[in-house]
């Protein structure tokens, strides 16, 4: 249900307990929870952006906005 979660912040040991995972094409994932509702599904691409993990978080904190690179890129040349 969209918005459900904004009512209802707090979930019951059922409602976090995965027992089913389904593959979305090649791009995400669609869970399934213990209370039975299967709601919504995660993309590959926002699992990895918040992953906690430290190869992740290595990954996130070195990416830059492309001007950013770019002018670093021409500083590095000058010198
Ligand atoms: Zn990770």
């Amino acid at each position: 249900m969209p918005g459900w979660l904004d009512t209802a912040p707090t979930l019951t040991d059922e409602q976090t307990r995965l027992v089913d995972i389904t593959l979305v094409g090649n791009y995400a994932v669609a869970p399934s929870w213990g209370d039975g509702h299967h709601t919504g599904y995660y993309t590959f691409a926002l699992l990895r952006d918040r992953c906690p993990c430290g190869e992740c978080s290595a990954r996130r904190s070195s990416r830059e906005p492309a001007m950013t690179q770019e002018a670093r890129h021409a500083k590095e040349h000058q010198s």
